[in-house]
């Protein structure tokens, strides 16, 4: 009989016939996983140190992929590179000892149409001693050519002709392998589980919802996400399969009602209202001010913002746009109505550096109409002193500074408008911390009253996270950049030969007058650990002057200076002093000088796309041409060309952030805000927007018809969430 033949025949009897799940016991929540048959006491401890403690843990333990082995191949029809599953009998084996000292297990192994070679470092003892002439085994692996037959190396085995049927003859999930674990165990332990206790896993969602879109139940979505049936092979790969969808939408929508729950009863509590009118004037006085016309994004933005103000419910808004397109205007505007109707205002920056500048442009621009003051942790005391009395005596003030202003001792009397520049660099903490500053009780009211909040990010966000991790913000873009700027030449830098020909292009610039920026990951060297090859900022800026720009003045800028170090160096850098600055990414907030021309970014590879392209914002500010190299490893992938390549193609920060979303992933985006990201186990922003929007939309419906939950179809989401809604999704809350 031929293997093919051999292994449909096993597979009348593997689990997918059988649908397990009839056996009633605990329920799977409450139920210690080492009760689980197969389990026992060292296995169990083994699975809790990594975190399944319960069965049900166990049941969400899901695939991270999947292996189509419903067809057993011949060794000749093979395939380098792609995974296979053959039915071998075992010819030969042998134990070696390298050169390296490491002990390597070959098997030969073959079928009636050829041979290939099993191999294994450093096997378990006595594993050389089951593969006898003669036996029969299943393997399952990747095969690569090496001198002129196949060889897998750490194959998975099955003994015997019919093999297993949980690793064989079918679609195999694939785990995440635990420490000492590997899937063949878990795929064995969880079929085990499922037959026994997933039918006691409940059902959260309303069956309105699933039935609309025709989702399975979950006990049937958790059981086929393990032990799926061999129709949906690709649909399983591409995590399309019903089981997915449903546990997918489970995930967005739970998240998305409490997202929108949270931002409703934000937009329930009150704030102090301001006139729309008062503060609409306020602003077109201020806006004549202006050395330029607004663009109609700023316009809109300043609309927006006004439009919230009007109201007397706190505004909780997101300003977005590149670095460059003139968010601190809209900044200082929307203040300056706050101010007018006897408000006070804080504006809180990351970096003193940025503070400082801040203030300077606020004094400079609106001299006169705006009452601005400056703290920062380098404010002299007595000064302090006194403008903390300003602050406590009630003055309509716009407070610029940095975490200075989360201190103690800085109380207002009436903060009404939190501005938060950059935002992604503080942390939810501080945000809260500011925001109970001007948080106050209404005697008169009898209610507590918040200040309105507006954050400034230059990192645009893609829409889904807009949905997601800031679903609880109003959102407003900028998406143009004032007239006048000439983009930014981008180059990706990769051989010796083009290194030299940039830093002569380099040298051009500098000739005119021009200034540049060279970016490093590292501070210094001993910072390398481990990337000994990464430049680090010190040496580079040594090297530079030395051996490839002698004739120019090089400056060094990094976080581990002093302040006051940073501050001068930054100043001589202004007044053109230095012609190259070295640095690490302090820059990357705030520096404004438009007489620099060249962004230089070693190791650019390093680098998140919207981080790199937030550094190159630092250049084309003025009407000259501005240059951006990136500077990245000979040796680098294809998909990091790739990924650099999308900078050179575009300038709209809101591709570049789409397309970091959908290499990198949530994290760039969502820096300190939150530690965890998000809580989705299976759902993922790029693939799955369908499914977040239409879990959106739901959510929506769900808090119009039953907001708290009482219909006897809602109780168990509202169960679910008493149970551990809170804690799960609490870090999300940005106020
Ligand atoms: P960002 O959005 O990166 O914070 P800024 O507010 O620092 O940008 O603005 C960058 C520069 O552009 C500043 O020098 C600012 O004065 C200038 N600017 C802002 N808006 C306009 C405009 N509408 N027209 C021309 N220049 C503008
Ligand atoms: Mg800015």
């Amino acid at each position: 009989m031929p293997p093919e033949a051999r292994f449909t025949t096993t597979s009348s009897t593997s689990p997918t016939s059988k649908a397990p799940g009839a056996a009633r016991s605990g329920s799977a929540s409450d139920t210690d996983i080492q009760y689980v048959k197969g389990v026992g006491p060292g296995l169990g401890a083994l699975l809790k140190s990594r975190g399944l403690t319960t069965v049900r843990d166990l049941l969400y333990f899901f695939p991270r992929a999947y292996e189509d082995r419903t067809r057993i191949l011949k060794v000749t029809e093979l395939k380098e590179g792609q995974s296979a599953t053959v039915a071998l009998m075992v010819r030969s084996s042998r134990q070696l000892r390298l050169r390296t000292g490491r002990t390597l297990l070959e098997v030969r192994a073959g079928d009636e149409s050829g041979t290939l070679s099993l191999k294994w470092f450093h096997a378990p003892r006595g594993m050389e001693s089951r593969f006898v002439p003669g036996a029969q085994i299943i393997v399952t692996g990747t095969p690569k050519r090496f001198l002129g037959s196949f060889e897998i190396i750490h194959p998975e085995i099955s003994w015997g002709q019919s093999a297993a049927t949980e690793n064989v003859g079918r679609v195999v999930p694939i785990y995440t392998e635990l420490e000492g674990i590997s899937s063949r165990v878990l795929r064995k332990i969880l079929w085990e589980a499922l037959e026994k206790y997933s039918a006691t896993l409940g059902e959260d969602l309303p069956q309105t919802l699933l039935q609309a879109h025709g989702l399975p139940r979950l006990a049937e979505a958790v059981r086929t996400i393990h032990f799926p049936p061999d129709t949906q092979v690709q649909d399983l790969i591409d995590f399309k399969a019903p089981a997915h969808r449903r546990l997918i939408y489970e995930e967005f929508l739970k998240f998305e009602f409490l997202v929108l729950k949270q931002r409703l009863k934000m937009q329930r509590e009150r704030a102090p209202l301001f006139g729309p009118n008062g503060g609409r004037d306020a602003a077109a006085e201020l806006e004549k001010l202006l050395p330029f016309d607004l663009t109609a994004g700023q316009k809109s933005a300043i609309a927006e913002i006004l439009g919230d103000l009007g109201q007397p419910h706190p505004m909780n808004r997101l300003i977005q746009g590149d670095v460059g397109s003139g968010k601190t205007a809209v900044a200082f505007l929307t203040a300056g109505c706050v101010l007018a109707e006897g408000g006070q205002a804080a504006l809180m920056a990351p970096t003193e550096i940025l503070a400082e500048q801040h203030y300077r442009n606020a004094t400079l621009l609106f001299g006169g109409r705006l009452n601005v003051a400056l703290l920062t942790g380098k404010t002299p005391g007595a000064e302090r002193t006194k403008l903390l009395a300003r602050l406590a005596a009630g003055e309509p003030l716009l407070l610029i500074g940095t975490h200075a202003l989360l201190e103690a001792p800085v109380e207002f009397r009436n903060l009404d408008y939190i501005l938060i520049d950059e935002q992604h660099r503080f942390g939810v903490e501080q945000r809260r911390t500011l925001r109970h500053k001007g948080t106050r009780t209404d005697a008169a009211a009898g209610a507590t009253q918040f200040p309105h909040t507006l954050v400034l990010t230059a990192t645009p966000i893609p829409r889904t996270l807009a949905l997601t991790a800031y679903g609880d913000l109003a959102i407003s873009s900028i998406r143009e950049l004032p007239p006048g700027r000439t983009p930014v030449v981008t180059q990706v830098v990769r051989e010796r030969a083009a290194r030299a020909r940039a830093y002569e292009r380099i040298r051009e610039e500098l000739r005119k007058g021009h200034q540049a920026y060279f970016i490093y990951p590292l501070v210094n060297d001993s910072e390398a650990e481990g990337f000994t090859q990464l430049k680090s900022a010190v040496a580079e800026s040594e090297r530079l002057q030395r051996e490839v720009f002698p004739e120019f003045r090089v400056g060094l800028l990094h976080g581990q200076q002093r302040p006051d170090e940073k501050a001068a160096i930054m100043d001589r850098y202004k007044r053109r002093e230095l012609d190259i600055l070295v640095s690490t990414t302090v820059v990357e907030v705030g520096v404004d000088v438009p007489n620099a021309t060249v962004m230089v970014i070693e190791h650019s590879e390093r680098f998140g796309l919207s981080q790199l392209h937030q550094l190159r914002g630092r250049v084309g500010r003025g009407a000259k041409q501005s240059y951006c190299f990136l500077f990245a490893a000979e040796r680098v992938g294809e998909n990091t060309q790739a990924r650099l390549e999308v900078l050179e193609e575009t300038n709209d920060g809101f591709r570049i952030a789409e397309a970091d979303l959908e290499i990198r992933g949530p994290g760039e985006f969502l820096g300190t805000r939150q530690s965890g990201g998000l809580p989705f186990k299976l759902a993922n922003l790029v693939r799955d927007q369908k499914w977040l929007l239409q879990a959106r939309d739901d959510a929506t419906w769900l808090l119009k018809s039953d907001p708290d939950l009482q219909l006897p179809e809602h109780r168990p989401l509202k169960t679910f969430y008493e149970r551990e809604g809170s804690l799960q999704f609490d870090r999300l809350k940005t106020s």
